[in-house]
Formats: C-alpha cells, sequence, structure tokens
C-alpha cells in the first residue's frame, strides 16, 4: 500500500517554518506525489508550494491537512539530491527550502502562479453567503469563461491579493485551485530579417530594370527572390537575416535601406532557437596519446571509479596536461552508462573548457552556467534530466546537474574560491560534491597545481589518494619566475610602474614578435585618490574602503557598493588643489604598456571590459590569433588559458593580495602567482615570470617562485596550526550587520554571549573569538561586526552558533558562514 501522508517543506524562507510539515495525499494523487516533486499545500490561511521531502505511512500530528495538487509543469529535484539538501542545511546552517531551492536552475524558482477555476453553479453562489468582494471575484471568473489566475483577479478588480476572497470561495465549495508553474519568461532570440514584401509582384524584372541604376538593389531582391522560390514561411515569403542578405548580395545597408522605404522589402524578423553553443563552429578533437605522467593519473582516476568510488586529488603543475586526465574520466563514466559533470570555476572559463569538452563529445554536453539566459539554463537542465546529454560542465551550481546515474564529478582547479557561494546556502562545491558523490558511489577527481591546504591535507591523512604530475607535456621547463624587489627599484631611482628588468624583458620579447601577459589584481586607474596637502584619501561615504579613480569614465567608482562620484576639483577636506592619483590598477597599466610599449597592440581584460555578453571570448580569441601583442588583466587571465605564444608575465604588485587581513591571504599568494606563471612559456620558447614585490622575503612569494609547493604547504599548515584556523579546525563566522552602528555593536556582543552560555562552549569543544569589527568594518552603508568560532566538529559549532543567532533586534542581520573563503 502507498504511504499515506507525505513530508512537504514550504516554500516560505522564515527559520520558524523551515521544517517537514505532514500532508495527507489524495487517493487519485498517489502516483504523482513523489518525493522531490512540487506541490501546493495550505497553510495557515493561505496556500503555498512546496517540495515533497519524503512519503510516510503514519503521522504524530492530530489534523493532518490534505495537498491541494501538484504545480503542473514544474521540474522535480531529483530524489537522491534531498538528503544532499538535509545535509546541506546542517553543515551550512541553512534553511532547508534555500538548499532545496538552489539545486534548481536559477532563474525557475518558485514562479507557480495559481489559476482558479469555477466549480459551482451561479445559483449556488447566490445562496451561499459571501462578502460582496468575494462575489465579485466568483462574477469575474464566471465573465472570464470561468477561469483565471489568482494574481490577475486581484489586479484586474483592483482588490491587490485575492488568495482571501479566493479561499473563502473554495471553502464555500464553488470554485477550485490549481497551481501551475510558469517557466521563466524567455523572450526568444531573433535576429533582423527581410523579405520581399507584398507589393514586390515581380522581383525579377524589377531587379533587371534596376541593374543598372542601382546594382546592390537589384541584388538585394535576387537574392530574396531566390529565397522566396526556395520556401515560404509560414505568413509569406521566406525572410533572409540582415547579414547573410548584406553578404549575399555584396552591398551596404543603404540600398536596403532604400528597397525598404520604396516599400518592395519588409522587415521579418526570425526566431533562433537557444542554443548555447551554436555557431561557435567546434572542430572535433581527437584524443591525445597520453603522457607518462598523464598515464598514471588516468590510471589512479580509472581505477578509483573501478572500485567504488572516493576521491583522487590530481596535483599536476601548470600545462601537465590535467584536462586530458579529465575527458578520460569522463569516458571512463559514459562507457559504463554513468554521467559526468565537470566543474570549472567561472565563467570567464567556462566557454575554453566547454570547447575542449564538446570538441570530444560533441551533443552529449550540457553546459550549464551563469551567462547563460534563464531560459537556455533550463534547456540545458531538462536535457541533462531526460538523458540526453551525460556530460555537464559548468560553474559552481551545475554540482547539483540532474544526472540519473553520477559517475564522476571533476573540479579543475579545486582550490578556487568561486566555488563557495556567498549567499545562503553558503555552500562549497567541492564538498556538496563529496557528499553527492559518497552517496552514489561516484568519483570525486579535484585538479590543480595548487591545492587547497584542505585538499592536500586531506591526501596526506590518506582520505584521498594523489596521484602528482611534476612535468609539462612535451617535458617543457616550468617558467623561471624572478622576484623584483620594488624597493630595490625605488632606491636606485625607479619611480615606475615596471621593474627595470620586466621592462627590458618585454622589449625584448614584443621585438621577436611574441606575448606577454601583465596581471594586476585590481581594476581601475588609481586604487586611491589623496590630497598631496592634507593627507585627505576619499573614501565611499557607504563602505570603510577608499574610492578608485576610473579613468575611462573619469569618475571614482567604490568596487564594494558601486557608488560612483565625480573627481573632486579641490580637496573636500583642506580645499586645497594638488589632488593626486596613486596605486595602480589595470586601466593605469594598459596606460603605461601603452606609453611604454608604443608599437605594441594592448588589450585589457576585467570585469569592466567584459560586461557584454562574448567580450570574454571576443579578446581571448583576438590574443590567441595574435591580434594582441600584451594583455593586461584581472584574476580573470590568471587561469586555465592555454597561450603558446606567452613568453613574459608580469605579476605588477604581488603584495595586493599579500597584504589583505585574511588568513588565506598567503595561499591566495601563492596560489596567483603559480597560476599567473603557469600562463608563460607553453609553447616552444621557455617562459620568464617578473614578479614584483615590497616582500621578496614572504614564503608565499619565495617558495612560489621556485615551484616549491611542498615547502609553501607545509610553512603555511604551520601558521594555520599555531592559529588552530582550517584545515586544521573547522571555522564558522557569525557576521553581525546593519545601518545603525551601536545596534550593530550590541547585537554582536549579545550573539557572542549567547553563545559562550552555549553547551559545546562550556565544555571546552568550541572557541570563540571577538566580537570584533571585521577587516572592512562597513559596507554599503551597513555597520559590520563578526564573532568567530572554531571546533573540530561541525555538529559543536552548529550547536554553539544557534542561540546566538535567535531573533536577531530588527535592523539587524546575523548571516552565518561556514568555512568562509574570507573573513573580510
Ligand atoms: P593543465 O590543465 O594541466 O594546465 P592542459 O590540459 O591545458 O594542462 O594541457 C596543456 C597543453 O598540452 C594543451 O595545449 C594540451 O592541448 C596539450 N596536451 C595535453 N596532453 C597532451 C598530450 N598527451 N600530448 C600532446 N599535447 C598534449
Ligand atoms: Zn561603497
Amino acid at each position: 500500500m502507498e504511504a499515506r501522508y507525505a513530508q512537504v517543506v514550504v516554500d516560505v524562507p522564515a527559520r520558524r517554518v523551515d521544517k517537514c510539515y505532514d500532508y495527507i495525499v489524495p487517493e487519485d494523487l498517489h502516483e504523482k506525489i513523489v518525493p522531490g516533486c512540487r506541490v501546493m499545500v495550505p497553510f495557515g490561511q493561505r496556500s503555498v508550494e512546496g517540495f515533497v521531502v519524503g512519503r510516510i505511512d503514519e503521522s504524530e500530528v492530530d489534523q493532518v491537512r490534505e495537498i491541494i495538487g501538484p504545480v503542473a509543469g514544474a521540474p522535480p529535484i531529483p530524489e537522491d539530491l534531498i538528503d544532499l539538501a538535509r545535509w546541506m542545511s546542517e553543515t551550512y546552517i541553512c534553511l532547508l527550502v534555500d538548499a532545496l531551492r538552489v539545486m534548481l536552475p536559477s532563474g525557475t524558482r518558485v514562479e507557480s502562479s495559481v489559476v482558479v477555476h469555477v466549480s459551482g453553479s451561479e445559483e449556488e453562489a447566490r445562496a451561499a453567503r459571501l462578502t460582496a468582494t468575494a462575489r465579485r471575484v466568483f462574477d469575474y471568473l464566471v465573465e472570464c469563461g470561468g477561469a483565471a489566475r489568482r494574481d490577475e483577479i486581484g489586479t484586474v478588480l483592483g482588490i491587490g491579493d485575492a488568495s482571501r476572497q479566493v479561499a473563502a470561495l473554495v471553502r464555500a465549495g464553488l470554485v477550485e485551485t490549481e497551481a501551475e508553474w510558469m517557466p521563466p519568461k524567455v523572450r526568444p532570440r531573433t535576429v533582423r530579417a527581410f523579405r520581399l514584401s507584398a507589393s514586390a509582384v515581380d522581383p525579377e524584372s524589377i531587379a533587371d530594370e534596376l541593374a543598372a541604376r542601382s546594382p546592390a538593389q537589384a541584388g538585394i531582391l535576387r537574392a530574396l527572390a531566390r529565397a522566396a522560390q526556395n520556401g515560404l514561411a509560414p505568413t509569406g515569403p521566406a525572410p533572409i537575416p540582415r547579414a547573410d542578405l548584406l553578404r549575399q548580395a555584396g552591398c551596404s545597408s543603404s540600398a536596403l535601406d532604400a528597397l525598404v522605404r520604396r516599400k518592395l522589402v519588409e522587415r521579418a524578423d526570425l526566431t533562433v532557437a537557444r542554443d548555447p553553443a551554436a555557431g561557435l563552429g567546434i572542430p572535433r578533437q581527437a584524443a591525445f596519446k597520453l603522457a607518462p605522467d598523464q598515464e598514471r593519473a588516468v590510471d589512479a582516476v580509472v581505477s578509483r571509479m573501478d572500485s567504488g568510488g572516493g576521491v583522487v586529488l590530481v596535483h599536476g603543475v601548470t600545462s601537465s596536461g590535467k584536462t586530458e586526465v579529465y575527458l578520460k574520466a569522463i569516458e571512463h563514466a559514459l562507457s559504463q552508462g554513468k554521467q559526468a559533470i565537470l566543474l570549472v570555476p567561472d565563467i570567464s572559463l567556462t566557454p575554453q573548457m566547454a570547447d575542449r569538452v564538446m570538441g570530444r563529445f560533441g551533443r552529449r554536453v550540457a553546459v550549464l552556467h551563469s551567462a547563460l539566459g534563464a531560459g537556455e539554463r533550463l534547456d540545458e537542465w531538462e536535457r541533462i534530466r531526460r538523458g540526453e546529454a551525460d556530460v555537464v560542465v559548468g560553474a559552481r551550481s551545475a554540482v547539483f546537474a540532474p544526472v540519473k546515474s553520477l559517475g564522476v564529478i571533476i573540479i579543475d582547479e579545486e582550490h578556487d574560491s568561486s566555488y563557495k557561494q556567498d549567499d545562503s546556502p553558503r555552500y562549497h562545491a567541492r564538498e556538496v560534491a563529496r557528499f553527492r558523490a559518497e552517496r552514489a558511489g561516484a568519483t570525486v577527481v579535484l585538479g590543480s597545481a595548487t591545492p587547497s591546504i584542505e585538499s592536500y591535507r586531506a591526501s596526506e591523512a590518506g582520505h584521498y589518494s594523489r596521484v602528482e604530475m611534476p612535468s609539462r607535456i612535451d617535458d617543457r621547463p616550468l617558467p623561471s619566475i624572478v622576484v623584483v624587489d620594488m624597493r630595490a627599484e625605488l632606491k636606485s631611482g625607479n619611480r615606475t610602474i615596471f621593474s627595470r628588468s620586466l621592462r627590458g624583458a618585454m622589449q625584448e620579447c614584443l621585438a621577436h614578435g611574441r606575448q606577454a601577459i601583465l596581471f594586476m589584481n585590481r581594476r581601475g586607474y588609481s586604487t586611491f585618490v589623496l590630497c598631496r596637502d592634507c593627507g585627505y584619501v576619499v573614501k565611499c561615504p557607504n563602505c570603510e574602503v577608499s574610492l578608485t579613480y576610473h579613468a575611462g569614465c573619469s569618475e571614482m567608482v567604490c568596487h564594494y557598493c558601486g557608488h560612483v562620484e565625480q573627481v573632486p576639483t579641490a580637496c573636500p577636506s583642506c580645499g586645497g588643489a594638488r589632488i593626486r592619483y596613486f596605486g595602480a590598477g589595470t586601466e593605469r597599466i594598459e596606460e603605461e604598456a601603452r606609453s611604454s610599449f608604443p608599437d605594441a597592440r594592448v588589450a585589457r581584460m576585467d570585469v569592466d571590459t567584459t560586461r557584454r555578453k562574448g567580450a570574454h571570448r571576443a579578446i581571448l580569441e583576438a590574443f590567441g590569433r595574435g591580434n594582441t601583442d600584451i594583455l593586461v588583466g584581472t584574476q580573470m587571465i590568471a587561469k586555465g588559458l592555454d597561450f603558446p605564444n606567452v613568453t613574459v608575465v608580469g605579476v605588477v604588485s604581488a603584495d595586493t593580495a599579500l597584504n589583505l587581513p585574511d588568513f588565506r591571504a598567503a595561499e591566495r599568494t601563492f596560489q596567483l602567482i603559480s597560476q599567473v606563471a603557469g600562463r608563460s612559456g607553453r609553447g616552444e620558447v621557455p617562459g620568464t615570470v617578473f614578479v614584483q614585490t615590497y616582500n621578496p622575503g614572504h614564503y608565499s612569494i619565495s617558495k612560489a617562485a621556485c615551484h616549491d609547493y611542498r615547502g609553501f604547504y607545509e610553512a603555511e599548515l604551520a601558521e594555520r596550526e599555531s592559529l588552530g584556523y582550517p584545515p586544521v579546525r573547522a571555522l564558522l563566522r557569525i557576521l553581525i550587520a546593519g545601518p545603525d552602528e551601536s545596534q550593530v555593536v550590541k547585537a554582536a556582543g549579545r550573539a557572542a554571549s549567547a553563545c559562550a552560555g552555549s553547551k559545546p562552549v562550556l565544555e571546552g569543544q568550541v572557541e570563540i573569538v571577538g566580537p570584533a569589527p571585521a577587516p572592512i568594518s562597513r559596507i554599503a552603508g551597513k555597520y559590520r561586526w563578526h564573532v568567530l568560532l572554531l571546533s573540530g566538529s561541525i555538529a559543536a559549532l552548529r550547536a554553539a552558533a544557534l542561540p546566538g543567532c535567535e531573533g536577531p533586534a530588527s535592523g539587524v542581520t546575523i548571516a552565518l558562514n561556514t568555512n568562509p573563503e574570507s573573513i573580510l
């Protein structure tokens, strides 16, 4: 017999109601109400949407209500992800409903609408005791032919939310409701196209007439006439996309405009299918013959996959050929009839990796990343769910892809901080992957040249197997890294951004027709604007940070909240006129590169130059084709890219990351230098990397310079051990924020003392640090304080934190972050 009850998590984001509620499953819906599906349920006075997370035979609740019905058309959550959601809500101390929501393709959440159908007669309605408004609602429904959407009823009748009236009508047996899922509003992509109009009766002869006077117009007419002969669109002659038309006729748009003015040609735009890979012309790529390191790595991965799964850390230097190892792992999963998920750090890398994977597996690949529109993402998600695609490439959230029989999850650049989500649920894709794979008996492959301290330590402890790929493909040498002491540059009178050695090497490199990359961890022109006379620094009015000058728009911008203001002509503090710009961002580097190397073609890649869809790809392709000599950029260019003609890489300032007051600052600096260095010397010619710094002796820089990951790991682990920071213990950060500073301070104090009174703290299982102001003490007008909890046990952290987070004062928010990527 079917279980009589369903456990439902209601889609109401509040801790108070974040639990499972029991509902009776109506007789006729037993087949449809399965774990993972979405339903409408009565909840208090309202009806709300919810997720079915289980079925049970008995309920301990006295008065159980009945499920209203499934939400028609809504994509369900795969059943095996429900346990994962439970685990996430415990580990990241987030709402279960938030964990469930994040598993759906973004842009498609909770969009169901309620449709109201008339089920009683008008006589019955007259007999029923209804309020005047409820009667109006009923009359309106009858007028509409018996059904309407609930939100529309409210709007049309001008009564706002019609839920109360509809509920009354339901109780009176006059109407029934039904939930219908609305897919994300997808604007079909159209291209501008033109066709012959009805007045172009005999286009060929008009063309002949025109041929002498305007061959261009004649050409267009002939092309359109050909198209019209070859096929008819449903509503008239077949159109041709504008770009194709102009190309076929070999003319400019003025001829086309003239024909449109003469009403011989009309606009008829074409809708194109949404396909993220369309038109990219990705060539098929055959597999390489494996290099010895690759062979060993593939063996290690495959044997794990064949023996019940687990985690394999592939520690391979840049250019050791890790991608081919991933492709082989995917191939192996497919050969077992299973699916593979490949995660890449962020959108800038997705296209390159997606190309390589699609080049091998073609249409079996689905791509999920944030640059896709909501509709495209849903299409891809559905292809995966239906089993049409069995390889998924995507950013962080692709770890939830609805594959049926998971074989392997591969995480490229596993150390990357973008795998951690900033908002609730603050999950880490690596941890989620591990949980999901363990349940499925699947394998997780973590790949990096600079593994996170967490992962490397787990491999040292034997929790993960580890395979090393110490040599580059074709035994190319690792780039030599030169640490440039900028203090010495200054002493010898060089006040420019480029040290003499970097400048010299770039000259040489460009003279040989090779390419250079300049890396700067900060965008904009200068990092602060200062008055020479009084030392006043222009700060954001909303944040405790200085404003960055952007020369392109000659404005000062806050990189935290987006606040923009004009550059003052006089100092706001002393009235002096000696306003100066200090520190360098990518814009400034770009300018200096142009003036230092006037013959070179310089391009910049950062958030500011890549806002347009496709801009990433365009910049990288131009560089790849050799149309750019010097590429200046932020982190975006530090990862994964493969350009064989690059022989010089300059890290303009290694100190921007190192000087951050954060426990991962050294790790980030080491990773950054290694990753940036990896961009150099990937071809025939060896490369050199110049790391400019005022801290040449710091181990994160000196160990990176001699490619000594192990040495760095040991020094860094010792640091973490002395502080008891992750991965030695788990860290939970409680961030208290609000617009009123004294309220925030009070709330932080209250949270800390509530935690201090908890059992795990009293028993010495959890250590409390703080309360203290966060290193960035104000962002977007909100003051920020934090309390840090440290413990060997996440369960203990949760138990210690929960009393501290209860009912914060109004105007104050409390956010919990388990093992945060940074504590700025
Ligand atoms: P990683 O991800 O380790 O930095 P990649 O996978 O990007 O390295 O490989 C580096 C380069 O070597 C790429 O251009 C790739 O096409 C090439 N490559 C990889 N494996 C082989 C192989 N077995 N034989 C020849 N070239 C290879
Ligand atoms: Zn700001």
